[in-house]
């Protein structure tokens, strides 16, 4: 039987108003929209309809630019989640984050104790040691990382990113081999794709992969490869050097460090995101087993199309709670009366006018971004949608962090200043994952498409 959230979901796709008035649910729908079957299904589900729409109603009418927008519902086992994720981050994870920072990189052992918990790899199923949770838990865990005021620990990378591409295209053993380990914290996990001449261009792509027999030998450079320096496994993506047709042309390998041919640069000084653990890797006549190939020879390209919506849809969750964030730290700041000459800060049109224009602006990205994680559960084709989410929530972002200093004044700009290190880390969210560039050549494309 589908979830309350779906049958909605369903009805409202077929043009179909609910609304609750007191205990009574009223309906409108356009005609011939409801089939008798669908008419038995709402008088008999009517009382669970009732308690869903009123939850969320009540919890629209209290809303905060923080809160939920109500569309996105959590199971009691989801919050119980959140709650034993945040009390763990608070003791394990936010006060070593300073150290981190200065030390570009996190620890191997806090991956193991999150492991420990069960904090990583939520989606992977429970043959291979995951939750085999659906993709809230994901949802949950980018909000709560994003609590930690640091981005070092690439949980949501790891997790929702690279693992995917292992669950979904590797062999039955490899899986067995790799995935029990990314669950527990022991493997930590790089997707590796960008090159110093290929970026946006992935089939600029240089590295080389020439399979023979049943060894295949790799040849080139990766750069910028968050966790590049944690990494004990690495999906690759390379070329094959005799492919003629391009979009044939690239295949992913899983590589393990240490694999002799496999050297990892040293930790590349960013502007942001200081404990992130960002490399370059060369791979100089690496040979590693045909069989570490993911799906069929030439399908790397339809595999990082097939994924590119879950990774860019993470960096959505990851761009609105930082603003969230943001925006509270700054509030707080508010709250203490800053004096300004006729005043405090708070009473001033200026800022206020700022803080109800950013607010809005986060409360729209929270209301997108809830809807399209819903679509992407209910595993719907909405690549379009999530590229319009990722460069306007990222620019966003950039947005409110910027204007947030701005209050601060000349506290912004240093470094003891509650958001100045998010200030910086959200810098990044426009370029990774596809720039905003990309993301409004693919609505572009997609619409103008539509059209003719
Ligand atoms: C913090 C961070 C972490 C990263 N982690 C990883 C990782 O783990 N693995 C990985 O593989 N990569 C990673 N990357 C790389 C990232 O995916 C690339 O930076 C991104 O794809 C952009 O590529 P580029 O930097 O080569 O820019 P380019 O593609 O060279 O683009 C330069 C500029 O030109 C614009 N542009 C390019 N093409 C077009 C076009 N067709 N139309 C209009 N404008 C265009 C771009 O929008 C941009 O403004 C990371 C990057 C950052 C910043």
């Amino acid at each position: 039987m589908k979830t309350t959230e779906q049958f909605l979901s369903n009805l409202r796709n077929l043009g179909v108003n609910l609304r609750t008035e007191g205990n009574e649910l009223r309906c409108q729908a356009p005609k011939g929209a409801l089939t008798s079957d669908l008419r038995t299904e709402l008088a008999e589900r009517k009382s669970e309809i009732l308690s869903f729409l009123q939850k969320a109603a009540s919890c629209k009418q209290g809303a905060s630019f923080q809160d939920s927008a109500g569309i996105l519902q959590y199971s009691e086992d989801q919050q119980e989640f959140r709650e034993r994720l945040r009390t763990f981050l608070k003791k394990e994870v936010t006060p070593c984050a300073d150290q981190w920072e200065k030390e570009g990189i996190v620890p191997k052992s806090v991956w193991k104790k999150m492991g420990q918990e069960g904090f990583l790899c939520t989606g992977v199923s429970s043959e291979y040691g995951g939750l085999g949770g659906d993709f809230r838990y994901s949802v949950i865990v980018a909000e709560e990382m994003s609590r930690t005021n640091h981005t070092g620990l690439a949980l949501t990378l790891h997790s929702d990113i690279v693992v995917p591409y292992i669950e979904d295209y590797a062999s039955e053993e490899l899986k067995r081999k790799y995935l029990p380990g990314c669950v527990s914290g022991e493997i930590v996990t790089a997707v590796a794709i960008t090159e110093p001449g290929a970026g946006s261009d992935i089939f600029g792509i240089s590295t080389s992969a020439d399979e023979q027999g049943e060894t295949v030998i790799i040849n080139g450079s990766k750069t910028l490869i968050s966790n590049g320096i944690n990494a004990d496994l690495v999906v690759l993506a390379a070329q094959n050097p005799y492919a003629e047709e391009k979009s044939l042309s690239l295949s992913l390998y899983l590589v393990e460090a240490g694999t002799p041919g496999f050297e990892k640069g040293d930790r590349l000084k960013k502007m942001g995101m200081h404990s992130q653990d960002t490399a370059e890797l060369f791979f100089s006549d690496c040979r590693i087993p045909k069989a570490n190939r993911l799906g069929e020879k030439g399908a790397g390209f339809c595999m990082l199309m097939e994924k590119l919506q879950q990774e860019r849809l993470t960096c959505v969750i990851t761009a609105v709670a930082m603003a969230e964030r943001i925006l509270e730290t700054t509030l707080a700041h508010l709250k203490q009366e800053v004096p300004v000459s006729g005043g405090s800060l708070s009473n001033s049109q200026a800022v206020r006018f700022a803080i109800a224009e950013m607010a809005t602006e986060i409360r729209l990205g929270r209301a997108f971004l809830e809807k399209l994680v819903i679509d992407h559960a209910e595993k719907r084709n909405v690549v379009t949608e999530i590229s319009m989410a990722k460069y306007w929530t990222a620019e966003m972002a950039k947005r409110v962090a910027d204007r947030c200093l701005d209050i601060f004044g000349n506290t912004g700009i240093l470094e003891e200043c509650p958001i100045v290190r998010t200030w910086r880390d959200v810098r990044a969210i426009p370029i990774f994952a596809g720039t905003s560039e990309i993301m409004k050549n693919i609505i572009a494309e997609s619409i103008l498409s539509f059209k003719s």
